[in-house]
């Protein structure tokens, strides 16, 4: 039943995905590619005082990818940067088999069944990945960029 309940909201995620689009202005430009996959993302943030003031993305790729992208910035909207680097690291922590902080997760929850399939984990892990990117990027630059980044550098 559980299982059921992950699958319609991974679905409805990948139908109805919240947050597509381009953002003008923003201060983190990424694409994201999976090449085991296929999948692409291009990841915008605008920062502003510290948060992520908005974040959005573009895309295509297999139901796990974009919902992963969708959950992820509905999540991500009005967060510090150390809160979106400790939420970055309990959805990787989870992906990889630790025990998911289910109240920092809400409905990320649903894409834990993807561990069940190790060449999945990668479609469900490239927005975050290329969030974290872009944060690292923005945070040793000191200001906007622009770059790329794929799941072979990372989980
Ligand atoms: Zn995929």
């Amino acid at each position: 039943m559980l299982e059921e309940l992950y699958r319609e909201i991974i679905l409805d995620h990948y139908q109805h995905p919240r947050n597509r689009g381009r953002l003008d202005g923003a201060e983190i430009k990424i694409e994201g590619a999976n090449p085991s996959c296929g999948d692409e993302i291009s990841l915008y943030a605008r920062l502003r005082d510290g948060r992520i003031e908005d974040v959005r993305f573009e895309g295509h790729g297999c139901s796990i990818s974009q919902a992963s992208a969708s959950m992820m910035t509905q999540q991500m909207k009005g967060k510090t940067l150390p809160e979106a680097r400790a939420l970055i690291g309990d959805f990787k922590g989870m992906m990889r088999g630790q025990a998911p902080h289910e109240e920092a997760l809400g409905d990320l929850i649903a894409l834990q069944g993807v561990r069940k399939f190790p060449v999945r984990i990668k479609c469900a892990t490239l927005s975050w990945v290329a969030l974290e990117r872009g944060l690292d990027d923005y945070e040793s630059a000191g200001g906007a960029v622009e770059g790329t980044a794929t799941t072979e550098d990372n989980l």
